[in-house]
């Protein structure tokens, strides 16, 4: 489907006399079986030549090559063979030049299962034995291994990724140089360092992903994170049993025993957003607060967490628990949990039979924080205790309440 769309492009530049090669990713899924999620291209035709070939286009990254072809409402990334200048910062070339060959392109690029290129009849272009290394199931840097991460630290942590998504391990050569080179990621910005750790954790193997980091000592630089996974790495194999990232640096901090304060300190730090920050600080909170013990399932009382947290998160909250009592899963059900809540009458306080307004009328007080105490108590004792949900009960025992808080 997509790729008889890239195709198009293939055959378009080809019938205009220039070179063009499916490159990267792509090619390195395909031949291991892999859903492709995005094609690339890379061809000797200079980015004027792919815009005038294609006008239905938009110029991504005109001054890197790439113009972004679209066939039938599709993407796809064209990109002039080049190679890279001086690398500055260990992030960036200073520059780059486009070239004639497709060897100078390939040989840019970080591991030698991206530096492979296959044409339209299916013919591969491989000079850094990537293949071979796939059957091997290898991550191996393209040439001088040294050379390639002082370049660009980030190879660094997109070689940790890499082979957790693949389940590879990285060529001894490769591994040398990433613990020497380790203190270079340093330089780069956080950001994309916490894309990698997220995009590791959200891998096929994250254990094999967290070892790793720990074998390389690639997060030496920044003590509380690097302490994060060295701590928690006995646990890390229950990472495969949880659906996202959240959940995953929920567990592995409180398998770490790191703090709510602790944790949120690690959010600050790879800058994640507030909203991420506050679910994982509140997955750790609980967490603390229950304590449970690796694999030994216990009670759980949901229905004040039900009151406390709601449902979204006592759900990912529950997926946490499992992972942490893995095997005795079967023992541990999402029964308890869909029954307490379908058995609360009421779930929030929308949903009393008074409002805020109606209390204060009938208490003839002034509004004032009380009003929020009293309707979480009228919740409570509705929800779990029985009381029953119509104005005239909760009147009453709101009534109680106020004159009781008065004494
Ligand atoms: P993904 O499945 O995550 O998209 P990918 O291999 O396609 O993996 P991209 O970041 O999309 O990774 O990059 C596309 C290609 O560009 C890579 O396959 C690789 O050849 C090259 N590349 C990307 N980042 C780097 C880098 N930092 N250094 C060298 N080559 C790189
Ligand atoms: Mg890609």
């Amino acid at each position: 489907m997509a790729i008889e769309l890239a195709k198009r492009v293939l055959d378009r530049l080809e019938e205009h006399g220039f070179e063009a090669y499916y490159v990267g990713g792509c090619v390195r899924d395909w031949l291991l079986q892999r859903p492709v999620h995005d094609i690339d291209i890379c061809t000797n035709a200079h980015p004027g030549d792919v815009i005038l070939l294609f006008p239905d286009h938009v110029p991504t990254g005109l001054k890197h090559g790439t113009v972004s072809v679209k066939v039938e409402g599709q993407l796809f990334e064209v990109t002039t063979f080049r190679t890279e200048g001086k690398y500055e910062d260990y992030r960036r070339p200073a520059e780059v030049q486009f070239v004639s060959e497709l060897r100078l392109d390939l040989e840019r690029r970080d591991f030698t299962m991206n530096a492979m290129a296959m044409d339209r009849h299916q013919v591969l272009h491989d000079p850094f034995g990537g293949q071979e290394d796939i059957e091997h199931r290898l991550v191996r840097a393209v040439g001088i291994p040294l050379e390639r991460f002082q370049e660009d630290a980030l190879r660094l942590l997109r070689g940790v990724r890499f082979a957790s998504q693949l389940g590879f391990v990285i060529e001894d050569q490769t591994m040398l140089a990433m613990k020497q080179m380790a203190p270079l990621l340093a330089h780069i910005a956080v950001e994309r360092i916490r894309e990698e750790l997220n995009k590791t954790l959200d891998s096929k193997a994250p254990e094999v992903g967290c070892q790793l980091l720990n074998e390389t000592r690639l997060m030496a630089y920044a003590p509380e994170v690097e302490k994060l996974f060295i701590l928690s790495n006995e646990h890390a194999w229950r990472l495969r049993h949880l659906q996202t990232v959240t959940q995953k640096w929920s567990l592995l901090l409180f398998a770490a025993n790191y703090s709510p304060v602790q944790a949120r300190e690690v959010c600050r730090f790879l800058k994640m957003s507030k909203r991420e920050t506050e679910a994982i600080c509140c997955l750790v909170e609980l967490l603390t607060r229950l304590q449970p013990k690796w694999d030994v399932p216990q009670e759980i009382e949901w229905g004040p967490l039900l009151l406390e947290v709601g449902w979204d998160t006592c759900n990912e909250f529950f997926l946490l628990l499992q992972a942490c009592w893995w095997e005795e899963r079967q023992s541990f059900s999402m029964q308890a949990l869909l029954d307490q809540y379908e058995n609360m009458p009421v779930k929030t306080i929308k949903d009393l039979a008074i409002t805020g307004l109606d209390l204060q009328v009938a208490v003839q007080k002034k509004p004032g924080e009380w009003i929020v105490r009293v309707l979480e108590s009228l919740l409570r004792q509705t929800a779990l205790h029985g009381l029953p949900n119509t104005p005239e009960a909760l009147v009453e025992v709101a009534k109680k309440e106020v004159a009781q808080d008065e004494h």
